[in-house]
C-alpha cells in the first residue's frame, strides 16, 4: 500500500475510533431493567454497562427515588448505583442521566413498577404439591419459527441427542391439560434463560443473560404468560435458577467488572465435586476451596458470591424473575456449590420478601448426614444455618434406583426404603424433602428397572404416598428408557406428539401403547388421589421393618390413615396376617384401595407379586 494512503487510513480509523469512544459513554445495559415500589428492602443496586461509563456522573431526579452511592469498580466500563426507592414513589419512567460537569452525555432508565396485589403473599409450592419436571426443549414444539434464531451460536439438531431440539414455552402451554390430568399441580421447568452457548445450550444450565428468557424457548413475556395460565388453573411454576455459574459465552465474560467476579485459576480448575468438605469438621481449607471455588464445567465459569455486588445482583435477579413473572417456587441448582453464607443470605432476603415462597435446593448428596447440613435450622456445629427450606431427597432416590431390584436383607431390597425414612431423625423438618426416584441428571426410572411396568407402578405408589413432595420426570409415564451415566441426551428425549409431524401422539391415549396407559392411568389415579388426601400432605409415619419381602407403612392425622403395603417379590403373592400391625389397625375395621376401588376387610390381605396396595382406613 502506497504510504501516504496508509497515514490517512491511519487518521481515518482513529477518528472513528474516538467518534466511536464518544459516541460509547452510553449505558448499554441498565440492570435490573425494572423494579418495584414497596418492597422490605427499599433499595436496589443498578448495574450500569458502557464504554468508559464510570467517567460520567449519574444523577437522577425522581420524586420518591434516590441514588444513594455510586460505586466505581476496577472496569472503568461498569457503574453500580444504589438506589432508595420510597413507599411513595409513583411508578414510571425513572430517568438516569450521566453528566460531565453540568452537561448530559447520555441517559438510561429502568422501569418503576406498582407491585401486584398479594404479591408478598404468595403461596410457595408446599406438602399439597406434586411436582412433574420438564425440560423444555423436549417436551414440545408449538413454534417452529422459534427453533433457530439468527445471529444466535446454536440452531436446530433434533438428530443429536445434545442438540436443541425446538421445544418451547408455548407448547408446554398448549399441554398443561395433559399435566393436569396426571394430578400434577405445580410443574418445574429446567432454566430457561438465554444460553447462547455454541453448544449443548439445550439444557439451559450455562445462562448467557439472566434477564433474558431464550427466544429460542420464547419472550420474557411469553414466560409471564406462562406462569399466569399456569396460576389461573392452579399450577403452581417453580423456576429452576443457578447461582454457581453461567455460562462461559456470557456477556461480561469479555469484561468483566472485577477480577474476582468469578473464581478465577491460572489455568482451568474444576471443582473437586466432594460436597462432604463443605460440613466436615476435618476438611483441609484447600479441599473446600477447590469444592466451592473450582469450575462446575469448562462451559461454566464459577461465580464469586464472595464479592458483595456479585451476590446482590443474583439476589435481585431472583426477586424480578418472582415479582415479574408471578412464580410460586424456585429449584436452586448445584446448590452447595456457591458460597454457602451468600446463599443463605438470599434466603433470608427472599423470605423477608415472600415470607410463604418456597425453595428446594438441588443438594445432590446420597446419604442424610451430610445432607442435613443444608437444611434450615440444623443445629451444625460450627454455627452454620443455611434457611434452605425444601431438600431434594437424594438418599431416597439413590434407594429407589436399587430397592426394587434386589432381594430382602439386612441392608437391600425394601429395607433400603425403610432405612432411609429411619434417618428422617435427624431432619427438623422431614415433611419438606421433595421425593423423586430421577430427574433430568440420573438414568431413566425404566431404565434401572429394566422396564418393568412392575416396578413402575410400585415407584410411583412410593413417591406418591411416602412423607414430603412427590416430583415426577416427565415421559417417565410413557416408560421412557435412557441411561444417565453414559448420556445426558438419551435421558432427555422428545415427548411423541410434542413436534409437528410426529408419527405417534403420546399426549393421546389413542398414541399411547397398552402399557403406557396402564401407566399413564395409574400415575393419574394416584396423583388426582393424593391431590385431596390431607393425611398424605401431612400425615405422621408409622412403618414396619420388612418381612418376607413386604413392607407396610401408614401415614395417619387424627382420625384419618392410609396403609401402603408393598410386596417385592417377583413371583409369588404374600397373604399377610394383619395383627403384626395391630397397634395402629386397631382404630380400623376396613379399608378401600384407592386406585382400585376394591374393599379389604384387615385380618388378612393378600399382595399381589412385585405390586403395592395403597389402602385408605376406615373406622
Ligand atoms: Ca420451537
Amino acid at each position: 500500500m502506497h504510504k501516504r494512503k496508509l497515514t490517512e487510513l491511519l487518521l481515518i480509523v482513529t477518528m472513528v475510533m474516538f467518534c466511536a469512544s464518544l459516541k460509547a459513554q452510553k449505558p448499554e445495559r441498565i440492570e435490573p431493567p425494572s423494579w418495584w415500589i414497596g418492597f422490605q428492602e427499599p433499595k436496589v443496586q443498578l448495574l450500569v454497562y458502557g464504554k468508559g461509563i464510570s467517567t460520567l456522573k449519574p444523577s437522577i431526579t425522581y420524586p420518591g427515588v434516590s441514588l444513594e452511592r455510586v460505586i466505581l469498580v476496577e472496569n472503568p466500563n461498569y457503574l453500580f448505583l444504589d438506589l432508595s426507592i420510597s413507599p411513595e414513589a409513583k411508578p414510571g419512567k425513572v430517568e438516569i442521566a450521566f453528566k460531565k460537569g453540568t452537561k448530559t452525555i447520555s441517559k438510561g432508565s429502568i422501569d418503576l413498577k406498582e407491585r401486584e396485589k398479594g404479591s408478598a403473599q404468595r403461596e410457595g409450592f408446599n406438602q399439597s404439591d406434586a411436582i412433574y419436571l420438564i425440560m423444555p426443549d423436549r417436551f414440545a414444539n408449538a413454534i417452529t419459527g422459534n427453533d433457530a434464531v439468527a445471529g444466535m451460536r446454536e440452531g436446530l439438531n433434533r438428530q443429536d441427542p445434545y442438540g436443541r431440539h425446538g421445544g418451547d414455552l408455548e407448547g408446554i402451554r398448549q399441554h398443561l391439560d395433559y399435566v393436569q390430568s396426571l394430578g400434577f399441580t405445580s410443574i418445574w421447568l429446567n432454566p430457561v434463560l438465554e444460553n447462547d452457548q455454541p453448544e449443548s445450550s439445550y439444557h439451559g444450565y450455562a445462562i448467557t443473560d439472566f434477564y433474558q428468557v431464550d427466544p429460542r424457548f420464547g419472550s420474557n413475556e411469553d414466560y409471564k404468560k406462562f406462569v399466569d395460565d399456569c396460576r389461573s388453573r392452579g399450577i403452581k411454576v417453580i423456576m429452576d435458577m443457578v447461582f454457581n455459574h453461567c455460562g462461559s459465552m456470557h456477556w461480561w465474560m469479555n469484561d468483566l467488572p472485577e477480577k474476582d467476579w468469578i473464581n478465577v485459576f491460572p489455568e482451568y480448575t474444576p471443582s473437586n465435586y466432594r460436597l462432604s468438605t463443605v460440613a466436615d469438621p476435618y476438611a483441609a481449607k484447600a479441599d473446600i476451596e477447590l469444592t466451592t471455588r473450582g469450575w462446575f464445567a469448562t462451559a461454566m465459569p464459577d461465580l464469586n458470591l464472595q464479592n458483595e455486588l456479585m451476590k446482590n445482583y443474583m439476589i435481585q435477579n431472583s426477586i424480578w424473575w418472582i415479582e415479574y413473572s408471578g412464580l410460586q417456587g424456585i429449584r436452586m441448582d448445584t446448590y452447595p456449590y456457591p458460597d454457602k453464607h451468600g446463599m443463605a443470605d438470599w434466603i433470608l432476603r427472599l423470605k423477608k420478601e415472600y415470607p410463604d415462597f418456597s425453595v428446594v435446593g438441588e443438594t445432590w448428596i446420597t446419604q442424610a448426614s451430610k445432607l442435613v447440613y443444608w437444611q434450615k435450622d440444623f443445629p451444625n456445629k460450627d454455627g452454620y444455618n443455611s434457611h434452605l427450606e425444601y431438600l431434594m431427597d437424594f438418599p431416597m432416590a439413590d434407594a429407589l434406583t436399587r430397592a426394587f431390584n434386589e432381594g430382602e436383607g439386612w441392608d437391600t431390597g425394601l429395607q433400603r426404603l425403610y432405612d432411609v425414612l429411619a434417618d428422617d431423625h435427624l431432619y427438623r423438618y422431614p415433611l419438606n424433602m421433595v421425593v423423586f426416584a430421577e430427574n433430568h441428571d440420573m438414568g431413566r426410572m425404566a431404565h434401572f428397572y429394566g422396564g418393568d411396568l412392575r416396578k413402575m407402578k410400585m415407584a410411583a405408589a412410593f413417591v406418591a404416598t411416602v412423607r414430603g413432595i412427590p416430583q415426577w420426570y416427565y415421559g417417565s409415564e410413557l416408560l421412557m428408557e435412557g441411561d444417565g451415566a453414559k448420556s445426558h441426551g438419551a435421558i432427555r428425549q422428545d415427548f411423541p406428539g410434542g413436534w409437528p409431524g410426529d408419527q405417534i401422539n403420546a399426549f393421546t391415549k389413542e398414541g399411547r401403547t397398552d402399557s403406557q396407559n396402564e401407566m399413564v392411568n395409574y400415575l393419574s389415579a394416584l396423583f388426582q388421589y393424593r391431590k385431596a388426601s390431607k393425611v398424605l400432605h401431612e400425615g405422621n409415619t408409622l412403618h414396619f421393618v420388612p418381612l418376607n419381602e413386604v413392607y407396610v407403612y401408614f401415614r395417619y392425622l387424627g382420625d384419618e390413615a392410609v396403609m401402603v403395603m408393598m410386596n417385592n417379590n417377583d413371583s409369588h403373592d404374600r397373604m399377610v396376617d394383619m395383627s403384626r400391625f395391630e397397634e395402629i389397625l386397631k382404630n380400623y375395621g376396613s379399608g378401600t384401595e384407592v386406585v382400585t376401588g376394591q374393599k379389604y376387610n384387615l385380618d388378612t390381605i393378600t399382595v399381589p407379586a412385585k405390586s403395592a396396595l395403597i389402602i385408605e382406613l376406615h373406622k
